[in-house]
């Protein structure tokens, strides 16, 4: 094997929840014809509305006189005209802003706008100082855990539990007695609704973060691939925020195009045009086919009706099965509290003294048939003992009603047998 860099091992590495997908294929594989309930897919699914939207957008690509002119040639570093406009028509009126085209930059997936971002505000300055990454709610998205080319700027924050035991519900919350924002901090990083919890950090909340972070000139990320207006999967209301240092970070992936790899920052020039540059010493720029047919989806406000009356009602019900599943199914007397549902496309359960780890559980639940993603993958930058890392599982809710069903029933049973055993 030819000799890597520090920088070739940690980037060849599989990070995080990768390593978990590994051993979710080799299951498959292994299993073949045997029915195993796979709740471990951060894919989401295809469904035939959202499939019909992109069709009549390619079918109206293709009959344009502007086809040869996005598919032949070379385009802008910071994306396709047609779709910028879209993007600041269509933000300025329904959120009253005051957007040009120099606030927004389009990327190939918002995972690479991460990538750009984490390694020009986090890691060392040019006098050697280290400019830290922070996430201020641990868990989150474990892809941060990847991007980061100085691993040791990223540091995570553990949240505090607001626990509703009479209905075994929690949701996490920052905890701004810990939390740090300072002249050390080179950015802020957050996914709003969360993957994997759901949470959904409320409007004070991420004032807070924004302000805390505004005199030290740190821009704040909000990743938004899960907030409206697409794809809008939000279950609870929630107001996006865009202006002074907050990035507004969205992408296509989960409104039917995770193959196109759309991302979209919306933020200040000054980040905008830091990032651009990036991007263009990375890739050029993102491919046009995907931005060409987004700019006719968003410009027509197809995408964002779409999301309001398709996608969102279709995963809100996914939860209310899962969590009504697990309400008669799983003991009163356990200690199991479900993530409130807020949204994004997974369930997130802690089973408090759980008596094995997450991974012994997730073989356990392997053996009945059901899948479902270990939670330690999912606390990056957060490197301290805790046990709770060891007690939570995320839940895709990609299966059918009947496959979230059976699970849910089937975890139920598994969580008795284990904590009998004890
Ligand atoms: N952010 C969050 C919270 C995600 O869940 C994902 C994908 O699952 C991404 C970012 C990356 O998405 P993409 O690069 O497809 O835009």
């Amino acid at each position: 094997n030819p000799a890597l860099t520090k920088i070739g091992a940690q980037m060849s590495n599989l990070s995080g929840v990768r390593a978990i997908m590994k051993d979710v294929i080799e299951t498959l594989e292994a299993s073949k014809g045997k029915d195993l309930i796979n709740l471990s897919a951060g894919n989401p699914l295809i469904l035939p509305e959202v499939e019909q939207l992109w069709r009549d957008c390619t079918a109206q690509l293709l009959a344009s006189p502007d086809y040869g002119e996005v598919v032949c040639r070379y385009g802008s570093s910071q994306g396709y005209a047609p779709l910028i406009e879209a993007i600041v028509k269509d933000f300025n009126r329904r959120y009253e802003l005051n957007l040009s085209a120099r606030n927004i930059l389009l990327t190939p997936g918002s995972q690479s706008l991460y990538f750009y971002a984490a390694n020009a505000f986090g890691g060392y300055t040019s006098n050697g100082e280290l400019k830290q990454i922070i996430l201020p709610l641990s868990p989150d998205y474990t892809g941060y855990g990847g991007v980061c080319l100085v691993p040791e700027a990223l540091i995570a924050y553990k949240p505090t539990l607001d626990i509703d035991a009479s209905s075994h519900r929690f949701k996490y919350r920052p905890d701004f007695s810990q939390l740090a924002i300072t002249e050390n901090t080179g950015c802020v990083i957050f996914s709003r609704p969360c993957n994997p919890t759901g949470n959904v950090l409320t409007d004070d909340e991420v004032n807070k973060i924004a302000l805390m972070a505004k005199p030290h000139d740190v821009p704040v990320f909000i990743d938004s691939a899960y907030a409206p207006p697409f794809p809008a999967l939000n279950f609870t209301d929630m107001t996006p925020k865009f202006g002074g240092n907050i990035v507004h970070c969205m992408s296509l992936s989960k409104a039917g195009l995770p193959g196109e790899r759309i991302g979209i920052a919306i933020g200040d020039e000054r980040v905008i045009e830091v990032l651009q540059s990036f991007q263009t010493n990375m890739c050029i720029h993102p491919s046009r086919y995907g931005q060409a047919i987004a700019a006719y989806a968003i410009d027509s406000g197809a995408l964002v009706e779409i999301s309001k009356t398709v996608i969102r009602p279709f995963y809100q019900n996914k939860f209310t099965v899962l969590e009504s599943t697990l309400d008669s199914a799983m003991p009163d007397s356990l200690p199991w509290f479900l993530h409130r549902g807020e949204g994004a496309i997974f369930a997130w359960l802690w089973l408090q003294n759980l008596p094995i780890t997450d991974w012994e559980f997730y073989q356990r639940l392997k053996e009945v048939g059901v899948i479902v993603v270990p939670g330690s993958t999912f606390f990056p930058g957060l490197n301290q003992e805790w046990e709770h890392k060891q007690q939570c599982f995320r839940i895709s809710l990609t299966g059918s009603d009947q496959e979230i069903t059976i699970a849910m029933e089937q975890l139920a049973q598994v969580a008795q047998t284990v904590y009998q055993d004890r």
